[in-house]
């Protein structure tokens, strides 16, 4: 579970010489990985800068240098500090010298999966994320198959419950978003989140979809829904101040309408009359309107 984590480095530099041609031909891969896969994956090449903080260390990075050279890497032996402080302003303690080779560089592991698992699926490939391979299948003693323990892998519409107490999804990268509007409503309390309605959202989740206590957590976060009593936005060009135009309060469903929604604020911004009426959406509904609607999160 390493590859989504990982510091991002790729290197040549430092390398054991039965792998650096893997390296060096790894590099060439990255260079051209963006297009291949149609989406930024934040390569770069920045280099690797290995410092030496004693000198023992300073020793061994010498020969680590001497060793690469003679294989044909570029890579140079820094003997003064002021040439390594150009390449990194403000570093600070002991350097006695360091390594740097120019054609290492960096990506960020978030977006090369995500190109991955985006470039996979345009391809037709299905994952099954969250999916643990338990044991290979045989026949006549060659490999047919795995058996997984399926966790609604073939995930298709987004997926929710009429009191959006829980909704998911499976995105591109096989991964599930699982969003809850009641639970996570209980556990915004004045003095900020609890782990109360995560618990809630959690036990909604393991009712709804089989095997689902298997899946690994990436990552979870809070965060408010900007609700109004009817549940309905507000999008007008108040009366005053002039050159005022608001779109607010899209109570957990303002996602699929933002595009749309920039397009009426420009309407407004520009006072043209707005390509669709706005009537249902000004502020003043407010003065003559009582009780609140329920949140409906997905779809
Ligand atoms: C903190 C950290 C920093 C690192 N920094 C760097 C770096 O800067 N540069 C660099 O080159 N390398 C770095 N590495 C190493 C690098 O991340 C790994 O070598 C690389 O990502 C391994 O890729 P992998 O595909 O072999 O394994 P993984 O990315 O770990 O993928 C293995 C996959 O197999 C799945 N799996 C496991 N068991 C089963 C099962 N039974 N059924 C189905 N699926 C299963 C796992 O869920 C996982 O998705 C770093 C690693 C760590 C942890």
């Amino acid at each position: 579970m390493a590859s989504g984590v990982t510091l991002g480095g790729v290197r040549q530099s430092g390398r054991d010489p039965a792998e650096l041609p893997l390296a060096r031909a790894a590099v060439a891969v990255w260079s051209d990985l963006d297009r291949r896969l149609d989406a930024p994956t934040g390569y770069r090449r920045t280099g690797n800068l290995r410092l030496a903080r004693s000198d023992r260390e300073a020793a061994q990075i010498a020969r680590m240098v001497e060793d690469q050279r003679a294989a044909g890497l570029e890579i140079e032996f820094l003997a003064a500090r002021r040439a390594i402080r150009e390449l990194v302003p403000g570093l600070r303690g002991k350097v006695v010298a360091a390594s740097f080779c120019p054609g290492d560089g960096q990506a960020e592991p978030a977006s090369v999966l995500g190109a991955y698992g985006a470039a996979l699926w345009r391809t037709g490939v299905t994952t099954g994320e969250g999916e643990p391979v338990r044991e290979l299948l045989t026949r006549a003693g060659r490999v047919v198959g795995v058996r997984t323990l399926p966790v609604a892998s073939r995930l298709g519409p987004v997926l929710g419950v009429a009191n959006a107490e829980i909704a998911l999804r499976r995105q591109c990268d096989g991964c599930f978003r699982v969003t809850g509007a009641a639970g996570l409503h209980r556990a915004v309390g004045a003095e900020g989140p609890r782990l109360g309605g995560f618990a809630a959202l959690l036990a909604s989740l393991a009712e709804l979809l089989e095997g689902a206590m298997e899946l690994r957590l990436a990552e979870s976060w809070i965060g408010f829904l900007d609700r109004t009593p009817d549940a309905l936005s507000v999008i007008e060009a108040p009366p005053v101040p002039e050159g005022l135009a608001i779109a607010f309060g899209f109570s957990g469903h303002g996602f699929a309408l933002g595009p749309l929604v920039g397009c009426l604020l420009c309407d407004l911004v520009l006072g043209r009359p707005p390509r669709l009426s706005l009537g249902a959406f000004r502020s003043d509904r407010f003065r003559e309107q009582s009780g609140r609607a329920a949140v409906i999160l997905h779809g």
